[in-house]
């Protein structure tokens, strides 16, 4: 196993490639999708069966982790890997975007944001070099840089005061994260959906010099083919040589797009959350097991699914616990969400190693158009 931070990339088909991110507690297979950790759980999954869906990395979330248990705690107790009983890489986002989209008692100065706990009231202040040292001592192997983003639709001397902000910051996080062989900081470029201003952003941080580069600032509520038009440039600006982030995306169809130009990993609540409201998300699009034409149903969610849930249970069951509000209901879907999702991960990966990338993009969207079998 490696005892560096390093990435290799094995084959390109188009703008896609796929490769190995190495770290000193695993390989990450790209494109790589990380099921999200909020609060040191994947919720409703144990750890030990998010890994045998097939993921590589979790995602943890330092805005959650610090107000609850608190990243000293963590630390005190040996940090996040052994707290939640995943010894394989985790990556944690910097608190910024949580910190400005969960909470409306915030203040924004250049030396970072002061905001109050949503749980308790209680005063923070978060700087880039307080989220260096909590993503330090919670152990994480991925490190983000501390950022600010507006959210979208903003003007451009809005988007480019924070993208300044941001770069600032990145600067200052570089300083705050040090040297820490076998661990790897990303810079975050930002940039709204302006193509000068993400390009400044791209160099301003390839100047600083990171591990590997984010593509921050999308998923925000711009739409896919907004999403899209700025991945049609956005990846290119970036090192070729550097992973490439996508932060919270997405849908299976935004990131298979996104794959398709040049976007090495990604994370995203969406499969985890839709599992506990009822939503499957399936080779044919999304499902909706709570809809009465379920409630008869003895076929499998998705019969070529190899998951507990597929392999086991029948529509009408899944639909009876949802009903019922069963704790069960939430693992099964949450586990078959996150099967299909890294699934689908594993065919993006076979696809560009073998040249077929095309093809295995035009039988995906083929799948979905037929949407899901008709009712019995
Ligand atoms: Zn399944």
């Amino acid at each position: 196993m490696s005892k560096s931070f390093s990435f290799h990339i094995s084959a390109n088909d188009g703008r896609a490639r796929t490769g190995i991110v190495s770290t000193p507690k695993g390989d990450i297979r790209t494109p790589a999708f990380m099921p999200v950790g909020t609060a040191a759980t994947v919720k409703a999954m144990m750890p030990e069966n998010v890994r045998e869906t097939g993921a590589d990395i979790l995602l943890g979330n330092t805005y959650h982790l610090m107000l609850r248990p608190g990243a000293e705690r963590i630390h005190n107790l040996g940090g996040l890997h052994k707290f939640m009983n995943w010894d394989r890489p985790i990556l944690t986002d910097s608190g910024g975007f949580q910190v400005m989209s969960l909470t409306d008692l915030r203040k924004l100065t250049e030396e970072g944001v002061k905001f109050r706990s949503h749980i308790d009231g209680s005063e923070y202040n978060l700087t880039p070099e307080r989220s260096m040292e909590i993503q330090r001592l919670l152990g994480s192997d991925i490190v983000m840089c501390f950022d600010e983003c507006p959210a979208l639709p903003a003007d451009r001397a809005r988007i480019n005061e924070s993208m300044q902000l941001s770069m600032r910051w990145a600067q200052r996080s570089r300083d705050a994260f040090g040297d820490r062989p076998g661990y790897a900081l990303f810079g975050i470029q930002q940039g709204g959906l302006e193509q000068d201003f993400r390009e400044e952003s791209a160099e301003a941080l390839q100047k600083i010099g990171f591990d590997g580069y984010a593509i921050g600032g999308l998923a925000v509520g711009e739409g896919q083919d907004a999403m899209f038009g700025v991945l049609d440039y956005a990846p290119n600006q970036l090192p070729q040589d550097k992973p490439r982030y996508l932060m919270g995306v997405g849908k299976p169809d935004d990131i298979v797009g996104a794959v398709q130009r040049g976007v090495d990993m990604f994370d995203c609540v969406l499969p985890s959350r839709s599992g506990r409201t009822g939503q499957a998300l399936t080779r044919f699009g999304a499902v909706n097991l709570r809809n009465a034409r379920h409630k008869d149903d003895p076929r499998p969610l998705d019969e070529n699914c190899t998951c507990p849930a597929c392999s086991n249970y029948s529509r009408a069951y899944l639909h009876h616990v949802h009903k019922a509000g069963e704790i069960i209901g939430s693992m099964l879907l949450t586990w078959h969400n996150l099967h299909y999702y890294q699934e689908l991960m594993q065919g993006l990966r076979d696809a560009i190693a073998a040249g077929e990338l095309d093809a295995f993009v035009a039988q995906f969207h083929a799948t979905r158009a037929q949407g899901d079998i008709d009712p019995i």
